[in-house]
């Protein structure tokens, strides 16, 4: 085994998988763009205290998975775990509160440390969509369209199952708070570790526990909906409705809740049953709260963020590359005469492949293997009467071109 390994929960995106990857972004991307949504790229480190309030010291994320160090210069860094947190960060600094609502596309690595298997790894890629600054259930329904519109796109819509519910305004989530403590402290000696901590600081949180124990005393949990206010009831008939007028199937799961803390009202999912245990392909709700935790004008939010390693499993392959006309110089005089015709070739928008060493069958094979289109033969013969052999590699066929109308015969091979 050769002795360097990439670490733990990484992985090497070999061109077949990265174009998997950049078919997922570019999709994704164009859709987006169809509903004004503009890609913004934020930094992949920022300092920790944009991620660690804002997301919770009690989720999973900040209590286990963040990647954090104190750098050089002794400041409190994080590989960013998410996009909102630094999403938000940015239109704070860049002063974008003025100019409301924002709505943005985003892609990249995200690192958590996590527990590596299928579909799960410390560093992972995601696509992130978020609409600033719309308090209105018609903005939900945008993003959730959004959503179903780029897994449609991506061919995996019919795979997933979209799955709602509510987390209802400030006022629900602490009337259910108090039903829930009084609950869950009824059953705490069969509540798992995490779980017991949660218990005062975050109950909400338990409901979303992967614990055995505790998912069987989920199950006899209160329900969210007796304690939603009315302003809370009516939003969530809103998006419902929209939802429906816009033919998006979806089902109610009241035991949905997002690991954020600053999340509120419409929470949401895609799940398939194809990827096996890491079944949620997509996620997002409303944040209405987070901007003011991050120390700015209360502002309202939602957004979602897929994965894209899971997205990449389940599409189907991607277009395959231009295949290449590929050059054979055999001889002196040849190899000059490659190099500068496979410059102007590429400059008139030809993919030219060229090898640097081998005779005429080794040349082939690797055209063979770059699955080329055509072989341009340049024997010192040939060159000699200002001809060359074109060899279409899929029928075999082959004919003298002069050197002066190849660009117009290698066309159709464009
Ligand atoms: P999970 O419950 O699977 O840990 P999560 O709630 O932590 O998910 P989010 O923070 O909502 O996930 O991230 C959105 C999406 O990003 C997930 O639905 C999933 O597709 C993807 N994702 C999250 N963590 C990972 C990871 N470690 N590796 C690969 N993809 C991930
Ligand atoms: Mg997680």
């Amino acid at each position: 085994m050769p002795a360097l390994q990439p670490v733990r929960g990484t992985q090497d995106l070999l061109p077949e998988a990265q174009r998997r990857h950049r078919a997922v972004i570019e999709t994704a991307r164009q859709i987006a763009e169809r509903y004004g949504y503009h890609e913004i790229a934020t930094p992949i480190f920022e300092f920790t205290e944009v991620f660690a309030r804002p997301i919770g010291e009690t989720s999973d994320i900040v209590s286990k998975e963040m990647y954090s160090f104190a750098d050089r210069g002794g400041e409190e860094i994080t590989l960013r775990p998410e996009y909102t947190a630094g999403i938000v960060r940015a239109i704070l600094s860049n002063g974008l509160t003025q100019s409301l609502p924002q709505k943005l596309f985003a892609s990249g690595p995200m690192f958590r440390y996590e527990r590596p298997q299928k579909g799960r790894f410390r560093q992972f890629h995601q696509i992130d969509v978020e609409l600033i600054g719309a308090a209105q259930p018609a903005g939900d329904v945008e993003i959730i369209a959004l959503a179903a519109d780029i897994l449609d796109a991506l061919g995996v819509l019919k795979r997933t199952a979209l799955e709602l519910n509510t987390l209802g305004d400030l006022a629900s989530r602490l009337a259910y708070r108090e039903a829930l403590i009084a609950y869950y402290t009824s059953r705490s000696d069969g509540l798992s570790e995490d779980s017991l901590k949660r218990l005062e600081r975050n109950p909400l949180r338990i409901l979303d526990s992967k614990d055995e124990g505790d998912k069987r005393i989920n199950a006899e949990a209160p329900a969210f909906e007796a304690y939603l206010t009315l302003e809370s009831r009516d939003f969530f008939a809103a998006v419902r409705s929209g939802l429906e007028t816009l033919g998006i199937s979806f089902r109610l799961n009241p035991r949905l809740v997002r690991g954020l803390d600053y999340y509120c009202h419409t929470a949401f999912e895609f799940v398939t049953t194809d990827l096996g245990a890491q079944g949620t392909v997509l996620g997002g709700g409303r944040y209405d709260g987070l901007m003011g935790v991050m120390g700015g004008p209360e502002t309202p939010g939602v957004g979602w963020a897929a994965g894209i390693e899971r997205l990449a499993l389940l599409i189907d392959e991607p277009a395959p590359p231009p295949r290449p006309i590929v050059l054979v110089p055999l001889g002196e005089a040849g190899e000059a005469l490659a190099l500068t015709l496979a410059h102007s070739l590429r400059r008139s928008g030809f993919t030219i492949d060229l090898g640097y060493s081998g005779n005429l069958r080794r040349r082939l094979q690797r055209a063979d293997k770059v699955k080329a289109r055509v072989a341009v033969i340049l024997g010192d013969n040939e060159i000699a009467r200002n001809v060359a052999a074109l060899r279409d590699l899929d029928t075999g066929e082959q004919s003298e071109v002069p050197l002066a109308a190849l660009e117009d015969r290698l066309a159709p091979f464009r």
